[in-house]
C-alpha cells in the first residue's frame, strides 16, 4: 500500500514540475512514507526525521520535509508534530494532496524539462501518470482499490491510522490500471486491508469478482492479482472469477494469524481454524494449481506453546507457498496492547518464528522441487546481479541468464535449481 502510495505522490509532484534525486542533498522536498504495522519500522522513522531536522537546521533551511502514511494516521498526530518541528506538512495515508497544495502555493518546484504535458495529453483525467524514470522500466504496479479497514483485530493498528473501510468508484480504478498499461504495465496487484470487501460500502453491484472483470478486459494487461484475502469473505464467486479469467494470477493471499482457536479468538479474527481450513480446502477445488500464502503472528499475548504447536501443525498441513511470520509487537491503543500482557519473552517470540521459518524451509524445498525440469511462465521484472529476475503466475521468484533484453515480457524458463526462496532456470522455447 505504501508502495502505491508513494507512486501517486511522486505522480503528483512531477506534474507540479518536480524531478526524483537519489541524493537528498540535491532536494527542494524529502517526504518520508511511514509504516507502524510494528515498533522497529516506527523507530526507523523516528531516526530519519532527526537526521533530515538537522540537516534541515544546519544546511538547508528551505528543504520542505514530508511526513505521511500509518505515523500521521487518518486523523493527524500531534505527539509527532511537536516532537518534530521541522516538519512541515502531514499526509495522511493514501493522500498526497496537502504536500501537492503546498507546493502549488509556494511555487517550491522550477519547471523541469521532463515532457509531462506531452505524456499526459495522453491520458483522460483522472488516469495515473507514471514518475518519468518509471516508464518503460516499471511492468508490475499497485493499486488501491479499498482503503482503510473496519475490522479489529486485537493487535491491528492499522484501522486507527488508515480509517474506516472506503472503496474507491469501479470507474476511477479501472481508468488508473487503464493508463497503467498503456504505460507499459504488465501485472496490477488490486490492494485493500481486506480486499474481497471491495464495493461492500459502495451503492449497487460492485464487488470484486466485478471489478476483476472488467479490469481483465483492459487490453495489453497480462497478469492481475489481489491482496489481502480475509478467510471470512473470500467466496466462491470470486474463487470461480479467479479460476476462470485466464489474466489473474492463481495465487491467493489469505493470513490465518494463528493455528489456535483460542488465540484466534483473542486476536478476534472471526473464524476458527477449522472454518479456515475448509477455506483452504475450497481455494485448492477451484484452482489445484495455485498458490496460497499466509501470515503468522508468533508470541501474541497467552500464546502456551502447545497453542504454537498448533500453529506449526497448521503449517504443516496446509503446505502454504509462502508464510509471512512477525513476532507479536504491541501497538499503542490497540485491544491487546492495553488488556493483554505482552507475555511471551524476546527470545521465545525469535524461537517461535525460527520454527515455523525452518518448517516454511522445508515445505517450500518440496514443492519446488516439483518444478524440476518443468516449463513456468515468467514475467521479467528486471535484471540483478548478471541475471533476470521475475515471478510465475503462483508468484515464486525466479532467475535465469540471457544476453538479449527480457524486461516486461512473459517467457517460459526450465527450471534446473529449485530452492525453498527462488528458483533458477534457462528459456525454454515458447509453448
Ligand atoms: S483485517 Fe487486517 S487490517 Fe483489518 S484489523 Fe484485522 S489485521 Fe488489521
Amino acid at each position: 500500500m505504501n508502495i502505491a502510495d508513494s507512486l501517486r505522490l511522486a505522480s503528483g509532484l512531477e506534474k507540479l514540475g518536480a524531478t526524483k534525486t537519489e541524493h537528498i542533498a540535491e532536494a527542494d522536498i524529502a517526504v518520508l512514507n511511514t509504516c507502524v504495522v510494528r515498533q522497529s519500522a516506527e523507530d526507523r522513522a523516528y531516526g530519519w526525521l532527526n537526521r533530515v531536522g538537522e540537516l534541515k537546521r544546519n544546511t538547508k533551511p528551505d528543504l520542505t520535509v514530508g511526513l505521511m502514511g500509518c505515523l500521521v494516521g487518518v486523523k493527524g498526530n500531534k505527539k509527532i508534530a511537536n516532537a518534530f518541528p521541522d516538519i512541515d506538512v502531514f499526509l495522511p495515508p493514501s493522500d498526497p494532496q496537502p504536500l501537492l497544495n503546498l507546493v502549488e502555493q509556494q511555487h517550491a518546484v522550477k519547471k523541469s524539462e521532463i515532457d509531462v504535458v506531452g505524456r499526459r495529453h495522453a491520458l483522460q483525467d483522472g488516469e495515473l501518470l507514471l514518475p518519468a524514470d518509471e516508464c518503460g522500466t516499471t511492468f508490475v504496479s499497485y493499486v488501491p482499490v479499498v482503503y482503510g479497514c473496519s475490522h479489529a483485530c486485537t493487535f491491528c493498528i492499522i484501522p486507527f491510522r488508515r480509517g474506516i473501510e472506503r472503496s474507491r468508484p469501479i470507474n476511477q480504478i479501472v481508468a488508473e490500471c487503464r493508463s497503467l498499461a498503456q504505460q507499459g504495465v504488465k501485472e496490477i496487484t488490486l490492494l485493500g486491508q481486506i480486499v474481497d470487501r471491495y464495493g461492500y460500502d459502495l451503492p449497487g453491484e460492485s464487488n470484486l469478482a466485478l471489478l476483476l472483470e472488467k479490469v481483465h478486459d483492459i487490453a495489453g494487461l497480462e497478469r492481475i492479482r489481489f491482496l489481502t484475502s480475509h478467510p471470512n469473505y473470500l467466496d466462491d464467486v470470486l474463487l470461480r472469477t479467479v479460476a476462470e479469467l485466464p489474466k489473474i494470477c492463481d495465487h491467493i493471499e489469505v493470513p490465518v494469524q494463528s493455528g489456535n482457536n483460542e488465540v484466534l479468538e483473542n486476536m478476534r479474527r472471526g473464524y476458527t481454524v477449522e472454518q479456515y481450513s475448509k477455506l483452504i480446502e475450497r481455494i485448492r477445488m477451484f484452482m489445484p494449481n495455485g498458490s496460497i500464502s499466509c501470515d503468522v503472528i508468533v508470541g501474541f499475548p497467552g500464546e502456551t506453546d502447545s497453542q504454537f504447536e498448533d500453529t506449526c501443525d497448521l503449517l504443516l498441513e496446509h503446505k502454504f507457498d509462502k508464510v509471512h511470520i512477525a513476532k507479536y509487537s504491541p501497538r499503542p491503543g490497540t485491544v491487546s496492547a492495553r488488556r493483554m500482557a505482552d507475555d511471551v519473552p524476546a527470545k521465545t517470540k525469535e524461537s517461535r518464528r525460527k520454527t515455523l521459518d525452518d518448517i516454511q524451509a522445508s515445505v517450500l524445498s518440496d514443492i519446488n522441487r516439483q518444478l524440476l525440469g518443468k516449463k513456468v511462465e515468467v514475467l521479467v521484472e528486471g535484471y540483478q546481479r548478471d541475471r533476470w529476475r521475475g515471478r510465475t503466475r503462483t508468484n515464486k521468484l525466479v532467475f535465469f541468464e540471457d544476453d538479449s533484453e527480457w524486461a516486461g515480457n512473459l517467457v517460459d524458463v526450465e527450471i534446473n535449481w529449485a530452492g525453498p526462496w527462488f528458483m533458477v532456470g534457462k528459456l525454454a522455447p515458447p509453448s
